[in-house]
């Protein structure tokens, strides 16, 4: 892993030989503190990264526990990273040595088939943080390199790590065209959701709706800036339709009887895209942003869906230049993502990392290897 330091790359002997990363040995193991060499400059081209701060959210979640098609332990994982430049290659000339950054992990390659005739949000070629985010270091290389942006001072390094997230809403709020007069309801309570909240208000929306089932989530959508929609959960399926009914009675009787202009499913199970379908107003969008397990499926009322003209839009990831224009929102100080940062990892305590993600009150989890 380590080589020869290229000649004239700033003070690589300054990085400490050894490190604390976080391995993951494999599928319900739990995550170990060790110690790795520290990634070096070993390209001209390559940049190092002080992490700060790094996610630990949902997906990262089912990694651990069930495993991930991409990973194969023993593995450092997580790719939202921010921090400060420890180091720098020669060739790298638009950072600075102790810059605070944060970097788009997915970048599109701008070669490929799917870049060339879209949508390059699919582009399948893989950069990677290396060896991963949850570690005291970590290392970039092109095409990511190209793909780092700073962080101004006011945003905090939590909130500028949760910048690939916020250009995946970003994207699904233009695609489903979501702008003044229109009504929203969002799905979910979760920090996607969240975002998605204030990205409707931010782009005009007159009214948005967001659905909760934690009553620990009730204060932080109505800070987000929604009319909360309680939704009561029936253990038995009898109760669950009833259940269903009021909800849809209350999401009508906000929006003049019609049902919003917009529905976002930020929650990624079968039931509530059927909900999402069922409460659309006519001519309306239905945003699939949840992701799914493999297989999933729902039977979908077609008669329906045609004569009401539901447009139904799969949103995943994000085009060439949203994560820039994501990091400008955050930089404008008009998206203040602090109030979702619930919980601090510090990585000696990796091992409840899954413990307290999933916890109810808790948003997003950061991983801190270093505060400073
Ligand atoms: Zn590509």
């Amino acid at each position: 892993m380590t080589g020869p330091a290229v000649t004239g790359a700033p003070a690589p002997a300054a990085l400490p030989a050894l490190m604390r990363a976080a391995v993951w040995h494999g599928p319900g193991r739990p995550l170990t503190l060790e110690h790795l060499p520290v990634p070096r400059v070993e390209r001209p081209e390559d940049v190092v990264i002080r992490v700060r701060a790094a996610m630990f959210g949902a997906a990262l979640v089912r990694a651990v526990t069930v495993g991930h098609p991409r990973m194969t332990p023993p593995a450092v994982l997580g790719t939202l990273v921010a921090g400060r430049i420890a180091a720098l290659g020669p060739a790298v000339r638009h950072l600075t040595l102790g810059q605070s950054v944060t970097v788009d992990p997915h970048p599109p390659c701008g070669r490929c088939d799917t870049c060339r005739h879209g949508p390059a949000a699919l582009c399948t070629a893989r950069a990677r943080v290396e060896p991963g985010a949850h570690a005291e270091y970590v290392r970039l290389r092109p095409p990511l390199t190209d793909h780092v942006v700073a962080v101004p001072t006011g945003v905090s390094a939590g909130a500028a790590m949760l910048t690939e997230i916020v250009a995946c809403v970003l994207d699904a709020t233009d695609t489903a065209g979501i702008g003044p007069g229109q009504s929203v309801l969002v799905i979910g309570c979760g920090p996607v959701a969240l975002i998605q909240v204030r990205l409707a208000l931010l782009r005009g929306a007159e009214r948005v709706l967001c659905t909760v089932n934690h009553p620990a989530r009730r204060a932080a959508v109505r800070r987000a800036g929604a009319t909360v929609v309680d939704v009561d959960r029936a253990a038995d399926a009898g109760r669950a339709v009833e259940a269903d009914d009021r909800t849809a009675q209350r999401v009508r009787a906000l929006t003049d009887g019609r049902g919003p202009h917009v529905v976002v499913e930020a929650v990624g199970r079968a039931e509530t895209y059927r909900q999402a379908l069922a409460l659309v107003r006519p001519g309306g969008t239905v945003v699939g942003f949840g992701g799914c397990p493999p297989g999933t499926t729902l039977p979908v009322d077609l008669n329906a869906l045609h004569y009401r003209r539901i447009r139904y839009i799969g949103s995943y990831h994000y085009g060439p230049g949203v994560f820039r224009a994501a990091a400008d929102l955050l930089a404008r100080g008009v998206l203040d993502l602090d109030p979702l940062l619930t919980h601090r990892i510090p990585l000696d305590r990796i091992g409840d990392a899954v413990r307290t993600a999933r916890l109810t009150e808790c948003l997003v989890p950061v991983v801190e290897p270093w505060k400073d």
